[in-house]
């Protein structure tokens, strides 16, 4: 059988997956492909599905599977996976990144500088410590995040609709994660529910004084009105690695004050690369009876 690799995955995993039968990276093999496995940059749509007459499965390398048009792939017979233990720590890290950097202006130090500026009064910092850590879902995600904040001494607490009790943080309402955090880590999966989530409603009702760390999806705030808090005070930082598109078009973000913008690498660590390898040849272990 065909396996395509359509998007970037740690360079040995061909080698690996040869096991079980012929590994092709180019899209033109799509026709004679079996298995497709992707990451988050090729979006599966019907087009796609229907240029692969013998598809018979899908890998998405990651959490989620809302780069797949999965009613149309299950409509044509065909299994949709992915894989949503691998990405847990290389995801927090990156979240919990961006709530360090902020508040100690990491960004803004090292251009000033490199600017020939010398802004040392101007960059004055604040510490993670004391400070209120709200989550919003707590998934795999959140909870690595949770632990890391309270390593650095900052109170958690979470509003989750559908987990009540958690051991990670204290569980709360949306309304109170909105009104008492000074940060705000957003980490739920993108649903009609949670689509354009944080809007001006939602923002209006946080401090002034709050960071906004947006590692889940682009889709669940309403970036307008995020760049208007921004420009406008409301809020004081938002930092982000999803966004409406990858990568974002003349978005609105990218002129914005007090942000902070990654491209989308939440799990684009070495260490998770391996670990979506593991994860890839587990499922086709299972797939294919070896
Ligand atoms: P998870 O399924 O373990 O956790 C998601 C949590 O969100 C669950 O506890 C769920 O109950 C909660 N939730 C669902 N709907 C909710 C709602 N309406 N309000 C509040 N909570 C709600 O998922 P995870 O592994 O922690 O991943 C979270 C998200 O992170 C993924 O869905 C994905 O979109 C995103 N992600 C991004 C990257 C990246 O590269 N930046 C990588 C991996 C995952």
């Amino acid at each position: 059988m065909v396996l395509l690799l359509a998007d970037a995955f740690a360079s040995d995993l061909p080698q690996r997956l040869s096991e079980f039968g012929t590994v092709a990276t180019e899209m033109a093999k799509l026709p004679e492909t079996e298995v497709l496995i992707v990451r988050s940059k090729t979006k599966v749509d019907k087009a796609m599905i229907d240029a692969a007459p013998r598809l018979k499965y899908i890998i998405r390398g990651g959490v989620g599977v809302d780069t797949i048009d999965v009613a149309y792939a299950k409509e044509k017979g065909i299994a949709v996976d992915n894989t949503p233990e691998a990405s847990s720590l290389a995801v927090a890290e990156l979240a919990f990144s961006m709530m360090l950097a902020m508040p100690n202006h990491l960004v803004a130090a090292d251009t000033s500088m490199k600017e020939g500026k010398w802004l040392k009064k101007e960059l004055e910092r604040t510490e993670l410590f004391g400070k209120t850590l709200g989550l919003i879902g707590i998934g795999r995600i959140a909870r690595e995040v949770a632990s890391r904040a309270k390593a650095f001494g900052m109170k958690v607490i979470a509003y989750d609709k559908y987990v009540p009790k958690s051991d990670a943080a204290e569980m709360t309402t949306l309304e109170n994660v909105y009104r008492n955090s000074d940060y705000i880590s957003i980490h739920t999966p993108l649903t009609d529910e949670t689509r354009s989530m944080i809007d001006a409603a939602a923002i209006a009702q946080m401090k002034k004084s709050v960071r906004i760390v947006n590692t889940c999806r682009g889709q669940v705030v309403v970036e307008n009105d995020i760049v208007d808090a921004l420009k406008q005070g409301r809020i004081a930082g938002y930092a982000t690695d999803v966004y409406y598109s990858d990568p974002p078009q003349n978005s609105p973000l990218q002129t914005a004050p007090n942000i902070l913008l990654t491209p989308h690498i939440g799990a684009s660590t070495e260490e998770n690369l391996l670990r979506l390898g593991d994860c890839i040849v587990d499922r086709l272990k299972k797939y294919t009876g070896k």
